[in-house]
């Protein structure tokens, strides 16, 4: 069988690489172990501000754009709508959070994603005495039918194999061969599982482990709320919380300490959740890097080969616009940003 391309890995940045390339005619095969991934277990928040510097995100004002776009067309094709956009609170607790809004106040670039202070008697739900700070221009997508909705349209367009990959079968020649199935490249989108990956070993991966919970409550609650933490309610009275940071990759089950520290830090907020029932628990492992910038673009001595990968905690933001920039760059020979290059690292 003849491709253009195979991609390895049907997480976020696979699905709509994968996505992308079929808009463009191109002849491509996914191949995905199926096992759960980080995409689907993430909470899937877009937050431009972040860090207790209240810091705008790199190239957000581009990106966000492309991500709404992706995930409209997304939603009109399949019917249902992933992105969910709502303004977030969040609790300036610390006198560098408090310091660092007075400053984004007088900086016009802040404008269209800080809005005003909520003091504690317009926000009864929750019990503590700092003030709660809109941000704006954020969202979260419903990440697990998304990807379950691109699985069943991929099969049903007969580009879809449930497989491991194994590297030792891959052949290189002047194009890429695996088992019975031919390719021009094959683009490597494997999350944090690319740090085995034998051509992109050099790469500084740094993964970072998360939990999170999803809870029934019997709160009021209907903000998104970011106390170092997060809290997402979703319809039927149920909610996300997370996500807790962990280099440890040699405890992949669900923790008791996680869900402990996750369900007291919520509680401390919001007495009215301490009675919360949780529903599920699930870990997952972000594909940090150490630069905290995406590894996009060809192997510099085997071009054939090529990864898009290294999307850390902020998948949801960055794959929309990268994997469009991606293709570009496979079939056009576009440029790429050359922050997220792979080829600033060399193999
Ligand atoms: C707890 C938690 C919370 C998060 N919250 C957010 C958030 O709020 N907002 C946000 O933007 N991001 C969040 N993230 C990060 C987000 O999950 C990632 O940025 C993004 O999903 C990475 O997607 P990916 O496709 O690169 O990797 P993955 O989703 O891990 O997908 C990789 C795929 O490749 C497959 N694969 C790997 N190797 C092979 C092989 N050899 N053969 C076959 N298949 C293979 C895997 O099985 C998997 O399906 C969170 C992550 C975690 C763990």
């Amino acid at each position: 069988m003849q491709y253009d391309f195979i991609i390895v890995g049907q997480g976020l940045a696979g699905s709509l690489l994968a996505w992308r390339l079929l808009q463009n005619d191109c002849r491509i095969l996914i191949v995905d172990n199926a096992a759960e991934n980080a995409s689907q277990i993430a909470a899937g928040l877009i937050n431009p501000v972040t860090g207790l510097r209240l810091v705008k995100t790199a190239g957000v004002d581009a990106f966000l754009p492309l991500a709404r776009q992706c995930y409209a067309e997304l939603a009109s094709y399949f019917k249902c709508n992933f992105y969910i956009e709502q303004p977030m609170l969040r609790l300036l607790r610390k006198p560098e959070e408090k310091l660092a809004y007075t400053k984004r106040q007088q900086d016009q670039q802040y404008d269209c994603y800080l809005g005003r202070l909520f003091a504690r008697a317009e926000f009864p739900e929750c019990s503590s005495t700092d003030p709660w700070l809109e941000q704006t221009q954020t969202g979260y997508l419903l990440t697990r039918p998304l990807l379950q909705q691109l699985k069943t349209y991929f099969i049903a367009s007969g580009c879809y194999l449930a497989s491991s990959f194994n590297y030792p079968e891959l052949e290189i020649a002047k194009t890429v061969s695996w088992r019975q199935y031919q390719a021009k490249r094959i683009i490597f989108c494997e999350g944090f599982l690319g740090m085995q990956n034998p051509w992109f070993a050099h790469l500084p991966f740094q993964p970072v482990k998360g939990e999170i919970l999803t809870l029934q409550h019997g709160s009021r609650l209907q903000n998104m709320l970011n106390y170092g933490e997060w809290f997402i309610p979703l319809s039927g009275q149920q909610a996300r919380v997370g996500a807790t940071f962990s280099h440890d990759l040699n405890q992949t089950e669900p923790s008791v300490a996680a869900r402990t520290a996750l369900l007291y830090n919520l509680a401390q907020i919001s007495p009215s959740l301490a009675a919360s029932q949780v529903l599920a628990q699930h870990v997952g492992v972000r594909p940090s890097t150490l630069d905290k910038q995406p590894f996009v673009g060809l192997h510099p001595r085997y071009p054939q080969l090529g990864i898009f990968n290294g999307f850390g905690a902020k998948g949801s933001l960055l794959i929309p616009a990268l994997s469009q920039q991606f293709v570009q760059h496979l079939l056009h020979d576009a440029a790429l940003p050359k922050e997220c290059h792979v080829q600033r690292y060399l193999a």
